[in-house]
């Protein structure tokens, strides 16, 4: 199941218009809930970014809205091609409460997850993913593939998307842009 918050594109239906004195969408406390935890993973994206690796950041949150583990991408600094942010912070998260099982979990990744880790939150049996921006070449939730409600999944993973879309997509775009500058060879 994929919900979908998106600041640029949600509009109100006017047969649905809200009561005068409800809280307008983007002020419910969960939607803020997920804009503070990604705007954490959007930091530890940019501290990635900044250190020469592709910006994506994730952190894992209990049921009582406690941080339990927070991860960058360290691919290129550990030179170790599972190193996503996801599969750091997952790592951790079982170290910090003693169990695979990460049932009462969210995980936050500025970055549509690719197969690799979206096979891994399935196997973490976590409880919810939150998203920023899809990711058009790799993404394993929706865009490319949808891994967790596939076949070789046992597990169902509810997935909110596109919270801070826009902060995200710019934030690996301009990385991208840079990057092409500084070395057109590696990054076409
Ligand atoms: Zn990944």
């Amino acid at each position: 199941m994929v919900g979908d918050v998106d600041d640029t594109t949600l509009k109100l239906n006017p047969q649905t218009l809200l009561p005068l004195h409800a809280p307008h969408p983007f002020d419910h406390p969960e939607y803020r809930q997920h804009r503070q935890w990604m705007e954490r993973a959007i930091a530890l994206a940019q501290a990635a970014g900044d250190a020469g690796e592709v910006p994506v950041g994730a952190v894992i949150v209990d049921s009582q809205g406690r941080l339990i583990a927070e991860a960058e991408n360290r691919r290129e600094r550990d030179h170790d091609p599972t190193a996503h942010a996801e599969i750091l912070a997952l790592r951790m998260a079982g170290q910090a409460i003693g169990t695979w099982h990460l049932t009462q979990c969210t995980l936050y990744v500025t970055l549509e997850p690719c197969p690799m880790c979206a096979g891994a939150l399935v196997l973490a049996r976590v409880a919810r993913l939150v998203y920023g921006a899809d990711d058009p070449k790799a993404g394993a939730v929706r865009t490319v593939i949808n891994l967790p409600d596939g076949a070789c999944s046992n597990h169902h993973l509810p997935v909110v998307g596109g919270i801070l879309e826009s902060v995200c997509r710019q934030q690996l775009q301009s990385w991208f842009v840079q990057r092409r500058h500084l070395a057109p060879d590696k990054y076409l």
